[in-house]
């Protein structure tokens, strides 16, 4: 028989893997909560409606990448491809829209059937902000503040830059896709077939086009900002200022239009140049057309979402869990004993072990391989005494403690890292 194996494009989070994984969710939780943002969570799948009316009927999540089923009572179910639409429709199912603003962070599971390469998976991990209610360009600047901060606490500093674009308001696009038409049309023959098929449906769509031809054509492909309104104008001039006054170092890239049609004002993405082709490490912008969509009243939004796999490539190897303490019976008549200790140091909240087998050498080596901090060890007479020798594994110091003072003695060793 064949043995079973993980499905195309998904990947067990083990070791190492799941510690980078942890490491990037733990500091981005930390500081989204440092700016006010609250998480939810909300279901993996929904109703396949969720995503294909308000992704946008041309989006390549939509047309290619949709993990869609019908369920046993013929429903038609989506695994999410992400959390923006899934995050609006939570907000309005719950009665949440006059209750603004509500500032949403999420971390989980999102599902798109891509062709799997490094950074590119069928099943991957996000880590998003949603800022519901404000129309004010400071949110926009505070998001982008707010994600910036994450990558630089996870030391991605000098990895990644920002690059941002405005997708104008619906005046401005109309005039804008109205040039891009024109352009485009001139040089209709040489676009890929995706993207003729964009032309009549969403022309800023060919911007986002992954295909070498269709590059080539974009580079001199017009820009918004002939085409942007006086007030989109001023919106992006703002959102400029507030990252500058910021000190937040940012690039524009007028080709930035996002992959999905909710989005207008804000478009920006952190890039890095250390993945090839899968450069894109933080996406976002504005969404003010979303919420509405969904069957709730019109209301400003903007967030962004973040690939874990990619931020987890990135960031130097998380420190090694270590500051064990081990606790070691000496000789087979203390092995209940050592159990019992065990037990009482970790209700004082002392993270320890206990060796499942092994004389003293072998749990001692042990527990020194496995970068233990300390070592207790318990022989029957000392436990009758109400002893034990406690041995600081980093001096190689060693004592007699008292149990009743074990736990204060070893929470006061120093916690220096362990080599
Ligand atoms: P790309 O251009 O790389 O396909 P996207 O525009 O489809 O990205 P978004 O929908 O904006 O990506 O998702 C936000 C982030 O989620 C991306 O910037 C990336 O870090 C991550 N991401 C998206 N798709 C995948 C995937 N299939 N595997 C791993 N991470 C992904
Ligand atoms: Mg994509």
């Amino acid at each position: 028989m064949t043995s079973l194996q993980p499905v195309r494009g998904t990947r067990d989070l083990i070791g190492d893997d799941m510690r980078r994984h942890r490491h990037v969710v733990d500091a981005a939780r930390r500081v989204a909560e440092l700016y006010g943002y609250e998480e939810w969570s909300t279901p993996i799948f929904e109703e396949t409606g969720v995503f294909s009316r308000t992704l946008g009927e041309t989006s390549d999540v939509v047309t290619k990448e949709m993990y869609t089923f019908a369920d046993r009572g013929g429903d038609s179910i989506t695994l999410r491809p992400e959390a923006t639409a899934s995050v609006c429709r939570a907000l309005v199912t719950n009665g949440l829209t006059q209750s603004l603003p509500q500032k949403v962070f999420y971390a989980g599971p999102m599902f798109r059937y891509e062709r799997p390469q490094k950074g590119r998976y069928r099943q991957f991990h996000q880590i998003g902000l949603e800022l519901i209610g404000p129309a004010e360009p400071l949110a926009d600047a505070e998001v982008i503040a707010c994600g910036w901060q994450i990558l630089r606490e996870l030391g991605l500093a000098a990895d990644v830059m920002l690059e941002i674009n405005t997708l104008g308001d619906a005046e401005s696009r109309a005039a804008y896709r109205a040039a891009l038409v024109g352009y485009f049309t001139a040089h209709e023959t040489a676009l890929s077939e995706d993207s003729r098929a964009r032309l009549t449906r969403n022309p800023m769509r060919i911007l986002d086009s992954k295909d070498e031809g269709d590059k080539r054509i974009v580079a001199d492909a017009p820009t918004i900002a002939a085409h942007l309104t006086v007030e989109a104008a001023r919106f992006y001039d703002t959102v400029r200022g507030h990252l500058a006054r910021l000190a937040i170092p940012f690039a524009e890239n007028p080709r930035i239009v996002r992959g999905l049609d909710y989005y207008n004002h804000t478009a920006f993405e952190f890039v890095t140049t250390s993945l090839g082709a899968q450069g894109t490490v933080m996406g976002g912008g504005r969404y003010d057309g979303l919420v509405a969509e969904m069957g709730g009243p019109q209301t400003p939004a903007v967030g962004w979402a973040a690939g874990i796999e990619r931020m987890a490539m990135l960031i130097a190897q998380p420190k090694t869990v270590n500051g064990l303490v081990a606790v070691i019976p000496a000789g087979d008549d203390a092995e209940a004993e050592a159990f019992a200790l065990v037990q009482t140091l970790r209700g004082a909240g002392i993270r320890s072990e206990i060796g499942y087998r092994g004389n003293l050498r072998r749990r001692m080596e042990r527990a020194n391989r496995n970068g233990a901090r300390a070592a207790v060890i318990l022989g029957a007479e000392e436990a009758a005494r109400g002893v034990a020798q406690l041995k600081d594994l980093v001096s190689g110091e060693q004592r007699e403690v008292s149990l009743a003072d074990l736990p204060m003695a070893l929470h006061a060793l120093p916690t220096e890292p362990v080599a």
